[in-house]
């Protein structure tokens, strides 16, 4: 009889992994992180802005931020996720504090408040604008401190279940292109959202192309509200990099190029979104100027931004105007699971952006990601428990079917170069399932898709050798890309309303009968 090889495996290396992971740990259990690319590159080092948290030494009070939350969800936000994560976010910031994070202080040595969009008060703390990255490196410390073993460069491929109960997982290991499997009483996703598929035209690393997402689709699991894409108002042109909320937050205007302010900048951000996109299309140029605000200030405030966009396009943002357009930043749908990140199929869990637990609705509130995956990360690995009884099922169905998969790959000649499909893809969805979307041009995208997914067989991998592989991971993550994409635009062509992030030209208002979450099964029946 098998034993199951840990007590439980986290798919993923962000901040949902590696907090689920520590506090796991520190319970006894033993516990394996894979994860494709390596912790410091999630997307996790990226965020900027903050975490949101009430701390109970300023006029802010939880109540309020259980209110903006709500707000911003459009009301389809579940009001008992919200009110959990809000309630406990006190709890995992000063969790984070005491593990070394390096919070940015105020005069009386408490940790320091921002003022994010959406938020009624400063709630978002922060260090400098390197907070993903210091909250990363110190889970990332943390973990290796605990002993806490990573597989990286090994990509999942598929769940392994047996009776609605999942055992386990196949991965490739991209160092060697070995296809292996491995089993566990808890199997935790936490492999990030969705934004890569909108390839070239997004805030988010070119690998968050939802396969923790689409394996979960495929081994059962129902997909919820996967047409809500946040678009960030403000990244860098042609680059995509992100220009934080704090920018505007910190006095920033939006001008065009005859340097007139056109919009509130402190609006939601799809709303700015949406008006700096209107003038985009109607070929006018956009710029964020920041010259009234002084050098020193900007250094303090923005130092990471100010470094970025100097290396990029050499302009100084306290001199110059810096030209800006929105780009696709968060996904919003993901793996339905319930409060305590449990899915549908027995011992799966998921954390982090790859999972809907209520918490985000219709559109997420600015810092209240890094705070769902600290939380629900933490939350998760103190209530996992260690194998007891059941034994795996050795079958190897599945880890056969994925290494004929690779075989076959292999052996394709293709005739269709899966690359430029990528690129095409990307710059459809943004145009088509973007900020503006109508039956017409969401038909126009399924279309596209529908003609990916019929041509698969004709594309494939060029390079065949077996060490470290990249042609054959980034086709992988096209497949994964491609699935997602057409679950986004069925749940987009489903919603004939607006709301949140999801803006239909053709139904501009909130209706009624929408009032609720977008359920898609993987035979792509929608509820
Ligand atoms: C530029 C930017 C700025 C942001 N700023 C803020 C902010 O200020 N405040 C805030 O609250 N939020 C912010 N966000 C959002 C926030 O950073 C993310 O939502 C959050 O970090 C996601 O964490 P995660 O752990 O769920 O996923 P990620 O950090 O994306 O990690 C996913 C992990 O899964 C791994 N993975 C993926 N697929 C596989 C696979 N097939 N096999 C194995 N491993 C896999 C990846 O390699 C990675 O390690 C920002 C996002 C971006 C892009």
């Amino acid at each position: 009889m098998n034993t199951y090889d840990y007590d439980v495996i986290i798919v993923g290396s962000g901040g949902a992994a590696l907090s689920c992971a520590i506090s796991a740990k520190q319970k006894g259990l033993s516990v394996l992180i894979i994860t494709k690319s390596s912790p410091t590159a999630s997307q996790t080092v990226q965020a900027q802005g903050g975490i949101n948290g009430v701390l109970g030494d300023t006029s802010d009070t939880v109540e309020d931020h259980i209110k903006d939350t709500l707000k911003s969800s459009s009301q389809i936000g579940d009001e008992e996720a919200i009110s959990f994560m809000c309630e406990n976010a006190k709890e995992a910031i000063e969790w984070l504090d005491n593990l070394g994070v390096p919070f940015s202080r105020d005069d009386t040595n408490h940790i320091a408040r921002r003022q994010l969009g959406g938020a009624s008060n400063k709630r978002a703390c922060y260090s400098s604008d390197y907070t993903g990255l210091k909250i990363l490196h110190t889970l990332y410390d943390t973990a290796l401190k605990l002993s806490i073993p990573i597989e990286e460069d090994c990509m999942l491929l598929d769940i392994l279940t047996k009776n609605n109960i999942a055992f386990g997982i196949t991965y490739l290991d991209i160092k060697t292109t070995q296809i292996e499997q491995i089993t566990a009483n808890s199997i935790v996703l936490a492999t990030g959202g969705y934004g890569g598929i909108y390839h070239g035209f997004t805030t988010n690393s070119k690998d968050t192309t939802a396969d923790g997402i689409m394996a979960g689709f495929r081994a059962g699991v129902e997909l919820e509200n996967m047409e809500f894409v946040q678009f960030h108002p403000t990244a860098l042109v042609d680059r995509f990099i992100l220009i934080s909320e704090s920018a505007r937050g910190e006095g920033g205007y939006l001008v065009t190029q005859d340097e007139k302010r056109f919009v509130d900048e402190l609006q939601p951000r799809d709303v700015v979104a949406r008006e700096i996109y209107k003038k985009l299309l109607n070929n006018e140029k956009v710029y964020l100027d920041l010259r009234h605000i002084s050098k020193d200030k900007l250094l303090h405030l923005l130092p990471q931004e100010y470094k970025l966009i100097f290396k990029f396009t050499s302009l100084e943002m306290d001199k110059d105007l810096i030209p800006i357009t929105p780009a696709t930043h968060y996904t919003m749908g993901g793996l339905k699971c319930d409060i305590t990140s449990k899915t549908s199929l027995n011992n799966l869990y998921v954390i982090g952006e790859a999972a809907s637990n209520g918490v985000h609705g219709a559109n997420r509130l600015g810092g209240n990601s890094l705070l769902e995956i600290v939380l629900f990360g933490k939350k998760l690995g103190e209530s996992l428990e260690s194998a007891k009884d059941y034994f795996p099922n050795d079958e190897k169905t599945i880890l056969e079917k994925n290494r004929k998969d690779i075989e076959d790959i292999f052996n394709t000649v293709p005739t269709l170069d899966f690359y430029e499909e990528r690129k095409k893809l990307g710059k459809l969805l943004f145009e088509k399932v973007g900020l503006f979307r109508t039956y017409v041009s969401l038909t126009t995208a399924l279309e596209y898709v529908g003609y990916l997914i019929t041509h698969l067989h004709h594309f494939g991998i060029e390079d065949k050798s077996k060490i470290y592989n990249t042609n054959l991971q980034d086709f992988l993550e096209f497949r994964n890309s491609v699935l997602c994409a057409k679950t986004v635009i069925l749940s987009a062509l489903y919603r004939c309303e607006s709301r949140g992030a999801h803006y239909r030209d053709d139904f501009p208002t909130a209706l009624e009968s929408y009032k609720k979450s977008t359920i898609i099964k993987n035979d792509f029946i929608i509820k």
